[in-house]
């Protein structure tokens, strides 16, 4: 794609007809081909019959239809995860992942090449920042999601039994947890939520996209100012300042206490119970002591814990805490503090299946 092209998957419906109009086009051409990019997934402007030809020339000078390469697609053994490396236009990859638990599928979108934040167990921490990804960019991958399971190349997963007359599945439910942290690229994160959402095209609803930050404590604020009605989750990880410093350097510049005061005034006017991920790791942050502090830090706030155990990274000497560990924390956050929790399985580890595992692999 040369940079001048515009990306198709970078605008919003009323973009799209608007850029129609420019070009002295009916706009009745814009919801055709809007129709063509998000109902019928097409990947080119050959296969769009009912645009006039002069569209569609003018459409192949102007305008690309930003589809990601497929560099690499591994499934886990057990089925449940697959996981795609994207390649972008200028060669960069980012790691896509479509995840089956418990029968609903749900895509993992990356927000960036790379991470700005530099969390010490992170696979994409460990590879720095990169660049922004675009609208469209994130709006092609949960596009290249959708049309894997129009292929219903997963069909084998979860003992879901193919069938000829089974309709495909929809993709219904995405989170923002892939490579980056989505509140550093606000505006263009935002930009794909709203495409997503658009009732005539992917149609994802508002709550059943989460997004998941380390704690950018302006991007919360913001998230709650706009009222922007998708779920949240906060990564924590440690319930003292030090302690959550020495794992996540950005609470450098979002100290605790500001970040739950942020998190406070979100659930008050969103009147929504944030997710709190807790990246669990042995000896470090998974003591009885530790499920105390943490639920005595989130007394009162309406919160559930995604308790995850660490997938380990080479570039950081840690392992993940023991399942007696995680259900310890578990069993103290439900019975002395109220607070509900979850123990992700660690599905998908064969595969690197921990956040930009997967790039870094491939680029050995
Ligand atoms: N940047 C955002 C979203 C991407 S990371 C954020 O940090 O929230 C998504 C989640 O995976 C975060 O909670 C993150 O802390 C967690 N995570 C990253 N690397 C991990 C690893 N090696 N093992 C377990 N969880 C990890
Ligand atoms: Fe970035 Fe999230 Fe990884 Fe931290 S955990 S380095 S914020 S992607």
């Amino acid at each position: 794609m040369s940079a001048r092209l515009i990306n198709l998957y970078d605008l919003t419906r009323e973009q799209l007809r608007a850029q129609l109009v420019r070009w002295e086009f009916s706009p009745v051409h814009a919801g055709r081909l809007w129709n063509y990019l998000y109902l019928e997934l097409a990947e080119s402007f050959d296969v769009m019959p009912e645009l006039p030809a002069k569209v569609r020339d003018r459409l192949k000078a102007e305008a690309s239809i930003g589809v990601l390469t497929t560099a690499l697609a591994t499934d886990s053994a057990d089925g449940f995860t697959r996981k795609y490396l994207l390649g972008l236009a200028d060669a960069e990859r980012i790691e896509t992942v479509l995840m089956r638990y418990t029968g609903r599928v749900t895509a993992c979108v990356s927000s960036q090449v790379g991470c700005a934040m530099g969390c010490v167990f992170c696979a994409t921490g460990q590879m720095g920042y990169t660049r922004h990804l675009t609208p469209g960019e994130i709006v092609a991958q949960a596009v290249h999601v959708a049309r894997a399971l129009r292929a219903r190349p997963t069909c084998h997963l979860i003992g879901d039994i193919p069938s000829k007359k089974a309709p495909p599945e929809r993709l219904r439910n995405l989170v923002l947890m892939g490579m980056g942290e989505p509140l550093h690229n606000y505006e263009a994160v935002m930009q794909a939520v709203d495409i997503m959402r658009d009732g005539a095209g992917l149609a994802l609803g508002a709550e059943r996209i989460t997004l998941s930050t380390v704690g950018v404590v302006p991007g919360i604020l913001r998230l709650a100012a706009e009222k922007r009605p998708i779920f949240l989750a906060v990564s924590l990880h440690a319930a003292t300042q030090a302690e959550r410093a020495a794992l996540v350097p950005a609470a450098k510049k979002w100290p605790l206490d500001e970040l739950m005061a942020a998190c406070r005034t979100y659930s008050e006017t969103m009147r929504r119970r944030i997710f709190y991920e807790w990246t669990l790791i042995e000896g470090k942050n998974d003591s009885v002591d530790q499920a105390r502090s943490v639920g005595q830090l989130l007394r009162g706030l309406p919160a559930q814990v995604n308790l995850i155990p660490l997938n380990p990274t080479t570039g950081y000497d840690g392992e993940p805490a023991r399942s007696e560990a995680a259900k310890r924390f578990q069993k103290i956050l439900a019975e002395e503090f109220k607070i509900p929790s979850t123990v992700r399985q660690r599905r998908g580890i064969d595969i690197a299946a921990g956040c930009g595992q997967l790039a870094v692999a491939e680029s050995r």
